[in-house]
C-alpha cells in the first residue's frame, strides 16, 4: 500500500495519533479481492489477518482517530470522534482519486468515552454485506475491504466474537467534523477543514465567487442525490445523525439500517429510534436538517457579516427540497423505465405508492414486476397485492404511459434489483457465521446482492420476502 496521508500531515490538531489494540488471535473471514484490485493494492506479500486486525501496521500508515462532534437524534454532543475506528491512511487509486482506509473495531482511542473500542462479528458482517450491496446497486457508499475476527470476545446484549472491519471511503469527513471546530470557536481550524474538504472533494469550488457557499451547494446536491437513491431502494439508514452524514455524499456507518420488504412510508427498524425521527420517508427532511447544521458551522467563513452569511446559506438550504425533488424524479423515471419526460409522471409515481399503502406489497418485487407489466403481463404485479383490484386503475395509466417507451421492460430490469440484503436473509447469514462459524450463507447472499440485477435459477428464495412478517423486527446499533 502506497500511503499519502494528507489528513495526518496537513490537519495536525484534528485527530489523535493512536495505535490499534493487539488482537490475540486474528483470523481473516473475508477479503474483497475485487475491491483491492480497484484500489490498486498488491496484497500478495501481506499477512491479511495481521494487517487488517491492526496487529501489523503497514509501511507508510499513520494511524489516527479523527475528532468530530454531532447531533445525535437532535441533541448536540460536542465531542464524539472515532471511538472504535482508526484511519490507516490514504492511497491514490489507479482511477486517480484519493481513498481512506480505515479499521473499525480496532480498540480504544481518546474518543472512546465509555466504549470498549471494539466491534462484534455480526455487525461487521452486516456492514460488509450492506455496503457491498449498496455499491452494486449504484449508491455512493463506503466499501468493505476486509473482515477479520480478533480472537477476543466483546460484550454487547450477549457476548460476541470480536471483529475488525476494514472499510474504504472517499473520506471520513462528516458534518460533525465541522461542528466540532465550529462549536469550539476554532475559526482557523474550521477554515483549514473547509479548504481541505474543497480541495479533496470539490476542487473547482475553490475558484467560485464564494467557495464556502459553493461547498455547501455541492454537499447539498450530493446529499439530495444520495437520499433519492436510498428512497428508490426502500433503504432506511436508521441513524442519520450529523456525525453519520458525509461531505463526500457517501453513505456511511451502517448500523441499524434496513431495506423494507413491504412498502411502508413510515418504516422504522432501529431499536433506538423510538420517535421515528429517521423513518423511511423522513430521510429527505433529515438530510436537509443536517445540511442546515453544516451551514451554521460555515457561517463565519461565508461572510464577515453574520446576517449576510445567514441569508446566503439559507438560500442554499431552502433550495434543497427542489434539488431532492429533481433527483427523486430522475431516479423514479429510471426505475419506471422511462426515457422521456411527461408532465404527469410525478403524479403517476405518487399514485403507484398510494396503491401500495395497506396492501403489504413487497417494494423490491413491485418494481421488478413493472417489467412484466411493460411486457403486457399484469399478473406478477397484481399478485403482490392483498387486494389486487387496488392497482387496476393505475395499471391502465401505466400501460398508456409506456406507449411512448419502447424499451421500458428492459430498462426496468436493468434499474431494479431482484436481490437485496433482506433483513431475514442477513440475520440468518449472520447467525450461522456467529454461532457456527459457517459462512456459506454469508457467501451466497454476498454473491447474489453484489450482482443484484441478474435473476439466477434456483435462487428464488433469496428474491422473496420472509414467509412470516415480523411486525416487531428491530435492528441494533453497536458495531
Ligand atoms: P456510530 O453509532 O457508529 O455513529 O457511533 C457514534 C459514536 O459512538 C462515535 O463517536 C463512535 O466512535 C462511538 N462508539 C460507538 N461504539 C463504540 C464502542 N464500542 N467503543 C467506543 N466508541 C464507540
Ligand atoms: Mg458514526
Amino acid at each position: 500500500m502506497k500511503f499519502d496521508n494528507t489528513y495526518f500531515r496537513d490537519l495536525v490538531g484534528f485527530y489523535a495519533p493512536v495505535d490499534a489494540a493487539l488482537a490475540p488471535d486474528p483470523k481473516l473471514v473475508k477479503f474483497n479481492h475485487a475491491l483491492a484490485d480497484e484500489l490498486g493494492l498488491d496484497v500478495t506479500n501481506l499477512d491479511l489477518a495481521q494487517t487488517f486486525s491492526g496487529n501489523i501496521k503497514p509501511d507508510g500508515a499513520d494511524t489516527l482517530a479523527q475528532a468530530y462532534a454531532g447531533h445525535q437524534f437532535g441533541g448536540f454532543s460536542p465531542q464524539l470522534g472515532d471511538g472504535r475506528a482508526l484511519l490507516l491512511g490514504e492511497i491514490i487509486i489507479p482511477a486517480g482519486n484519493r481513498i481512506d482506509i480505515q479499521l473499525k473495531g480496532s480498540g480504544r482511542t481518546p474518543f472512546s468515552r465509555n466504549g470498549d473500542g471494539k466491534a462484534g462479528l455480526g455487525p461487521v458482517l452486516r456492514e460488509y454485506l450492506v455496503a457491498e450491496a449498496m455499491h452494486a446497486l449504484g449508491v455512493p457508499t463506503t466499501r468493505a475491504l476486509a473482515a477479520v475476527t480478533t480472537g477476543a470476545r466483546v460484550q454487547r446484549q450477549t457476548a460476541q466474537n470480536g471483529a475488525v472491519l476494514t472499510r474504504t471511503a472517499a473520506s471520513h469527513i462528516r458534518v460533525g467534523t465541522f461542528q466540532f471546530f465550529a462549536a469550539r470557536g476554532e475559526l482557523e481550524k474550521l477554515k483549514q477543514l473547509a479548504d481541505y474538504t474543497i480541495n479533496r472533494h470539490y476542487p473547482d469550488a475553490a475558484t467560485a465567487e464564494n467557495p464556502y457557499i459553493e461547498l455547501l451547494k455541492r454537499v447539498s446536491n450530493a446529499q439530495a442525490y444520495l437520499i433519492a437513491k436510498w428512497v428508490g431502494l426502500g433503504f432506511i439508514h436508521g441513524v442519520m445523525n450529523t456525525d453519520n452524514s458525509t461531505l463526500s455524499g457517501e453513505t456511511i456507518d451502517y448500523g441499524p439500517c434496513a431495506f423494507m420488504d413491504h412498502y411502508d412510508a413510515n418504516a422504522v427498524f432501529s431499536s433506538i429510534d423510538q420517535q421515528g425521527r429517521y423513518a423511511y420517508s423522513n430521510q429527505p427532511l433529515i438530510a436537509r436538517w443536517n445540511l442546515a447544521r453544516l451551514a451554521e458551522s460555515l457561517i463565519p467563513l461565508i461572510n464577515d457579516d453574520p446576517d449576510t452569511a445567514i441569508s446566503q446559506a439559507t438560500e442554499i438550504i431552502d433550495a434543497f427540497s427542489a434539488q431532492y425533488e429533481f433527483h427523486w424524479l430522475t431516479e423514479m423515471r429510471r426505475k419506471f423505465g422511462f426515457e422521456t419526460q411527461h408532465s404527469n409522471d410525478e403524479n403517476l409515481f405518487d399514485t403507484f405508492f398510494e396503491t401500495m399503502n395497506d396492501n403489504m406489497v413487497d417494494f423490491t418485487l413491485a418494481f421488478r414486476a413493472l417489467a412484466d407489466l411493460a411486457d403486457g403481463n399484469a399478473t406478477s404485479l397484481r399478485d403482490l397485492y392483498l387486494t389486487p383490484t387496488a392497482v387496476d386503475d393505475w395499471i391502465e395509466q401505466f400501460q398508456s404511459r409506456i406507449q411512448s417507451e419502447p424499451n421500458a421492460s428492459q430498462n426496468i430490469r436493468a434499474a431494479n434489483p431482484i436481490y437485496i440484503p433482506r433483513n431475514h436473509l442477513v440475520e440468518a447469514a449472520l447467525k450461522a457465521a456467529e454461532e457456527d462459524g459457517d459462512y456459506a450463507q454469508f457467501e451466497q447472499l454476498l454473491a447474489l446482492i453484489t450482482n443484484p440485477f441478474t435473476e439466477q435459477n434456483g435462487k428464488e428464495v433469496y428474491a422473496k420476502p420472509p414467509l412470516m412478517v415480523d411486525p416487531n423486527y428491530k435492528t441494533f446499533c453497536g458495531t
